[in-house]
């Protein structure tokens, strides 16, 4: 371990590293840092840096306010970017949030979702593969540097330059995130206008949603160089597609892929089928995790790629959960609700619980649907027993609250703040009055 950091303390001297930013992700999924003077790297570096847990949302009171920040000296990253021309750099390492007795503290979600990949272990897995598949809009920032609601441009579905004017954008951001060691596979335009979609290589849990929340991170950085305002938000403009961010997962054993078996008909493995089913079994409860916002519900809607019904398929893109024709390493599991403003980590542990559960109860998939489940009338829908996903981030709640599985998944400390957070934001937001609401009713009554 030690020569890992004097590998650090080199290289922070060599790049001329001044500042150093720690990070964590709070309950939210917000990225949370604490920037010291790099004098401090090995007090950081021995796990002694302080902070005050009672600021951050959702974490905890006042008077158990004295949290340690152990940081993962696996994710130490020079950022490419220099402070104001003065050659002067800035670090990053992410951290879990320790108590000030030294235990993992239970309301971090990075350390949540290490708790539960341990769960994996016993059935013989190795590896929980994550490769995500955000989308995002770019909006033009106004002359006084505040973002506006004019898009900045009106491309299509792979469209290229001249109509995709965000092109040498998102071009930066690709060689920004190269230069921080992401293998990026697909950069292209997305479907509505100003909408794009980058793709990486995935990785092992832990480390998908670290590069998830860099990746945010980046975007947002270097859409601001371009002039331009970058937004996760799952719908920003009614009418027009959402955006999601795909879930693409695999269980690895030390014999290589779990859901592989170049033995059946379609070369899933049965624990593939059992992952699935447990999945279908618990959309419903952990829609609230994997699409936190009220907004997220104006995404889960007919007629926009975005999922609507509990249901799975070879092939078409109109249920849930999708299973791509790659086979042999790369055969993988897609979860389709899941949008940009899920807190990664709380996402990963609950549905790794859910799928989990599907393995060790050996549970039987229901057969795909292989149609087009928005065309469907609610008849054939209820003769093919296939439910709604939530409606609301009300119902979604409500669903949650139920769960035990789920509730296990996140833990106690988790599960209540999350809940009371969110309750809170749908009370003030029913009190609020639409356009939608003006508009119809203002005249008519
Ligand atoms: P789509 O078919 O939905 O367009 P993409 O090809 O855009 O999917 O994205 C595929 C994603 O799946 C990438 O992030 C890729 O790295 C990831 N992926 C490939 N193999 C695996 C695997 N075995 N486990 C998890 N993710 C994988
Ligand atoms: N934008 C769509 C969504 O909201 C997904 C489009 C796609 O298949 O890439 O999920
Ligand atoms: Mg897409
Ligand atoms: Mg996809």
């Amino acid at each position: 371990h030690s020569k890992k950091k004097e590998q650090i303390i080199k290289e922070a001297k060599e790049k001329n590293v001044k500042f150093l930013r720690l990070m964590f992700t709070d309950i939210d999924g917000v990225i949370k840092n604490v920037e010291v003077p790099i004098s401090q790297l090995e007090k950081v570096m021995n796990n002694e840096m302080a902070f005050d847990g009672s600021s951050i949302d959702g974490f905890v009171s006042i008077d158990q306010s004295d949290m340690k920040l152990h940081p993962d000296l696996d994710t130490w990253l020079i950022f490419p970017w220099e402070l104001d021309d003065i050659n002067v750099k800035i670090a990053r390492f992410i951290c879990d949030v320790h108590t000030p007795d030294g235990e993992p503290f239970a309301g971090d979600p990075r350390n949540n979702l290490k708790r539960v990949l341990k769960e994996m272990e016993p059935l013989g897995f190795t590896d929980f593969n994550l490769g995500p598949e955000p989308e995002f809009f770019l909006f033009k920032l106004d002359e006084n540097g505040k973002p506006s609601r004019t898009l900045n441009d009106s491309g299509g579905y792979f469209d290229l330059a001249p109509t995709d004017l965000a092109e040498n954008c998102r071009r930066d951001i690709v060689i920004e995130l190269e230069a921080l060691g992401f293998h990026i596979e697909a950069s292209h335009h997305e479907n509505a206008p100003g909408q794009h979609e980058i793709d990486w290589k995935y990785a092992s849990a832990i480390e998908a949603c670290d590069n998830i929340q860099t990746f945010k991170l980046i975007v947002k950085t270097v859409a601001r160089k371009h002039g331009l305002h970058a937004t996760f938000m799952p719908k920003p403009i009614e009418g027009i597609s959402g955006s999601g961010m795909h879930f693409n997962m695999s269980l690895f054993t030390e014999d290589g892929n779990a859901f592989y078996d170049s033995e059946t008909e379609d070369q899933l493995s049965h624990t593939a089928y059992q992952f699935i089913a447990g999945l279908l079994d618990h959309a419903q409860a952990f829609t609230a995790i994997c699409n936190p916002i009220i907004n997220s519900y104006k995404r889960l809607t007919p007629g926009f790629e975005a999922p609507v019904y509990v249901a799975w398929s070879g092939t078409n893109r109109t249920p849930l959960v999708r299973v791509p024709s790659s086979r042999g390493n790369s055969t993988r599991i897609e979860l389709r609700s899941v949008d940009p403003t899920a807190n990664p980590y709380l996402a990963l542990a609950v549905l790794l619980k859910a799928g989990l559960e599907g393995i060790a109860e050996a549970k039987e998939a229901p057969s795909p649907i292989n149609r087009n489940i928005y065309n469907m009338s609610q008849m054939e829908r209820k003769e093919n027993n296939i439910s709604a996903l939530p409606g609301s981030l009300k119902e979604a709640i409500e669903v949650l609250k139920k769960d035990e599985t789920i509730k296990e998944a996140l833990g106690n400390h988790i599960f209540d703040r999350f809940i009371a957070a969110k309750e809170e934001d749908w009370r003030a937001y029913a009190k609020t009055v639409s356009q939608y609401e003006t508009d119809r009713y203002f005249e008519l009554y």
